[in-house]
């Protein structure tokens, strides 16, 4: 469609799903990204506990929007963003803007003022950030074969903050990793590693029923997760961390699995904030006293039909940027926007091979165990699918993984990962940039 560009922030699902639906239209839209590629955070942590490699996750946006014409892809940074003029100036100082703006530029880990967190506690956020993670939990394994006294120093310590199902499946994964293929990767490490969950509330999966609470903590326990409930993180040192009860504990790992915020770009806008610092969008996801700006996925409080906030899930992102291109498409011919209808799946978490909770759909049927795993299958398969078209790899994965034909794999992590372990080891750590494979 001549004339009308809709500039879109942010290639995650909300904003490549948008750009997706308006190119079957051939309407003009930028989409910038910080990044050359789109990821799929749900399989973070199988790449941080080295079970999938970051190529299979992530896809180059070039590749995604090679055959649409209309798409111009920009990689850089937005650095602010202006709702009145619809226009976002970017890390290099150049302003692009459309006669549509829409704001999908997702969420990064909150800290919530922790001491010490962000300096020294390890997000789970990207693919950098997992591919860091892995890099540092090869390091300290590979770090204690050489130097089996760096046990006394935590190094076989790991901390996982939160019980959401982030923490939860990180700890999962984790645990499953260290218990069933360290221990004969590395068989000369002096003493078993340990897992330990803290999460301020009194249960894990807090969204989920109180079965599945239970069942997430017997399995975890299971496997030999020590779980830390209602106590919070009061500081993270380089060297422990100190939990409000008390309790100390020595370690060089802490992930943080502990809350999100709207990513930085965000609130430049200067626009309304509501719950979680997410802009507050109308039900047809344009912006009050906007018309033409739009916020989607993790980046806004996304209403469902009952008016309540949606949670932040990928098929809530996928969903809203379908929906915003079809009012945007409606508003180019003239046509008032319509009211967002979230078609609900469900909600799951992965907890282990062959051990997964799900809720699904509005009415919340619930699930356990090997079926549930299933329904995580499909429902991520699902929300893959839409973005690429080759899901065999994942799908493969999730078969080998449920049905152990395929060991977990700890492969090898780059050479980098260095630690201050503050005796004679002076290594820096150096950044990471994930190289997606293919198209
Ligand atoms: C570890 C983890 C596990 C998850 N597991 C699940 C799950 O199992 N099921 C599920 O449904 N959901 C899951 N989620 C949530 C789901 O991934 C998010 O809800 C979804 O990705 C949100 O989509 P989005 O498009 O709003 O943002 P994102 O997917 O985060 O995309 C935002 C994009 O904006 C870009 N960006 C950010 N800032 C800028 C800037 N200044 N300039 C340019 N670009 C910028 C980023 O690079 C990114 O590509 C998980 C999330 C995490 C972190």
């Amino acid at each position: 469609m001549a004339d009308t560009t809709v500039l879109i922030v942010g290639g995650g699902f909300a904003g490549v799903t948008c750009a997706q639906h308006l190119a079957k239209h051939n309407v003009d839209v930028i989409l910038l990204d910080q990044n050359n590629y789109h990821q799929f955070q749900p399989m973070l942590y199988q790449v941080a506990t080295a079970q999938v490699a970051a190529y299979d996750i992530a896809r180059p946006l070039r590749g995604i929007f090679h055959r649409d014409k209309t798409v111009d892809l920009r990689r850089t940074a937005a650095a602010s963003i202006d709702p009145t003029t619809r226009s976002v100036t970017t890390a290099s100082g150049s302003v692009l803007s459309g006669e549509y703006l829409v704001m999908a530029a997702g969420a990064q880990a909150n800290f919530f003022g922790t001491p010490g967190a962000a300096e020294h506690a390890l997000p789970l956020y990207s693919v950098n950030d997992a591919e860091r993670l892995r890099a540092h939990i090869l390091d300290v394994l590979d770090a204690t074969v050489d130097r089996p006294k760096l046990v006394d120093r935590g190094s076989l310590n790991f901390v996982i903050v939160g019980g959401g199902p982030t923490g939860v499946e990180t700890a999962g994964a984790l645990a499953e990793v260290l218990r069933d293929v360290v221990p004969d990767r590395y068989r000369s490490l002096a003493a078993p590693a340990k897992v330990h969950l803290v999460d301020l509330g009194d249960v894990l999966l807090a969204p989920f029923s109180d079965k599945a609470h239970t069942y997430a903590a017997k399995r975890l326990e299971r496997d030999g997760v020590t779980l830390h409930l209602g106590v919070g993180v009061k500081e993270v040192l380089q060297d422990r961390v100190t939990l409000t009860d008390g309790t100390e504990i020595i370690t060089r790992t802490v992930i943080w699995g502990g809350g999100e915020k709207p990513a930085d770009v965000i609130a430049t806008a200067g626009l309304p904030t509501g719950r979680g610092g997410r802009i507050d969008v109308q039900r047809d996801l344009t912006v009050a006293g906007h018309p033409r700006v739009y916020v989607l996925g993790d980046a806004a409080n996304v209403p469902g039909a009952d008016g309540v906030i949606l949670a932040q899930l990928g098929s809530v992102a996928q969903q809203s940027g379908a929906w915003a291109a079809r009012n945007i498409l409606d508003s180019i011919a003239g046509k008032p926007g319509r009211a967002f209808r979230y078609k609900d799946k469900g909600i799951m978490a992965m907890i282990g091979r062959n051990a997964a909770v799900a809720e699904m759909g509005p009415h919340r049927h619930e699930v356990e165990g090997p079926v549930a795993f299933a329904a995580w299958l499909g429902v991520h398969a699902m929300l893959l699918s839409g973005i690429r078209s080759k899901i065999d790899a994942f799908i493969a994965w999730g078969w080998d993984y449920f049905s152990k034909n395929r060991a977990t794999a700890v492969v090898d992590g780059p050479d980098a990962a260095r630690i201050e372990w503050g005796d004679d080891d002076h290594g820096e750590r150096p950044e990471f940039e994930p190289h997606p494979a293919g198209s």
